[in-house]
């Protein structure tokens, strides 16, 4: 989808924006592409919107941006890594289920709601995790033909025996009512793991970085090694540098990142600090990690817009491509 921001201040009559990113933005607006930040690098063009022969095999797709804010426009954090029919998702935010189904709309039929098979968790805020019932329930009723595989730091299987719990009578009206369903494929095969390989079907390597958030003993970012790309996931991340480890020149760094506006009118900025990265420190990470290409997702703006968190990035000092992300954004 095209994500031209809204906000008048980024409109390209804006007097303080430069020329060049008044050119940019309008070259955007041509292309009807998301937010390209890539000066001096070439503009970037989602694969969605690029010429067929120029696809990668391995899909990115940004199924939401959100937070907990309750922004109409982004949905709850979630992103899947597509390889030819398969799909692996990485955390399960509000709506998941039918972002996905739009991807799929837009012809990734691995993201078909039948086709949600197996969701990486990066840690258990709720923003991350409020769309698991809908990914264990909503595929069953879609037709999914095996349970839903859930990977996950400890408390994951509390989570999804407490889900299967909450909705047991839910769960007893469609297999001993009138629907009369047969299969138990609403479960989750849940399992807890450590950092390290976690997932290898032959096709698509998935490792689990451990990564900095706030007091929780636990969080992971990950990495996929697929036969084509190698992308890194920061979920929600301060500053960690095995995430700059995992990366290590990598085709993709998917980061959170908030911007200086947020954080200097935020009342918590302890907080913040202690679980987030700002635009300078993502920036820095990326000097270091060498990404082919950085995609800002999770974003925190308060008043700030997607321009500014670029122009952020690169008064710190980053010059690679980089992409601030929209819901259902293809790369
Ligand atoms: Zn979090
Ligand atoms: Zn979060």
């Amino acid at each position: 989808m095209g994500a031209i921001p809204s906000n008048p201040s980024s409109q390209p009559d804006d007097p303080s924006m430069n020329r060049h990113l008044r050119a940019l933005v309008s070259l955007q607006a041509f292309l009807s592409a998301p937010l390209l930040a890539s000066l001096p690098a070439p503009a970037i063009v989602p694969v969605s919107t690029a010429v067929r022969a120029q696809e990668p095999a391995t899909r990115l797709v940004i199924l939401g941006t959100g937070t907990p804010i309750a922004d109409p426009d982004r949905f709850g954090p979630s992103v899947a890594v597509v390889v030819g029919e398969e799909s692996y998702l990485v955390d399960a935010g509000a709506g998941v289920v039918r972002r996905a189904a739009a991807a799929a709309r837009n012809g990734i039929a691995a993201l078909a709601a039948s086709n949600l098979k197996r969701v990486f968790i990066t840690h258990l805020h709720t923003d991350h995790t409020v769309g698991l019932p809908d990914l264990m329930f909503t595929p069953w009723q879609n037709g999914r033909a095996e349970p839903l595989e859930v990977y996950g730091p400890p408390g994951a299987l509390r989570m999804t025996t407490n889900i299967e719990e909450a909705w047991v009578e839910d769960i007893h009206m469609r297999l001993f009512g009138l629907e009369g369903r047969t299969a138990h494929n609403y479960r989750a095969v849940t399992t807890e793991i450590e950092a390290g390989t976690v997932y290898d079907d032959g096709n698509v390597r998935v490792d689990a970085i451990p990564v900095a958030h706030t007091s929780w003993p636990v969080a992971f970012g990950y990495r996929f090694v697929t036969p084509d790309r190698t992308i890194v996931i920061s979920g929600d991340a301060r500053p960690s540098p095995s995430l700059v480890e995992a990366c290590n020149g990598c085709d993709v760094l998917v980061h959170e990142v908030y911007s200086r506006d947020f954080f200097d009118r935020h009342r918590n900025q302890t907080y913040h600090a202690a679980a987030h990265t700002s635009t300078a420190e993502v920036a820095a990470l990326a000097m270091e990690a060498r990404p082919g290409l950085l995609v800002l997702y999770h974003q925190l703006y308060r008043s700030a817009t997607d321009e500014d968190l670029i122009r952020e990035v690169r008064e710190a000092g980053y010059t690679g491509r980089v992409v601030s992300a929209a819901d259902l954004d293809v790369y």
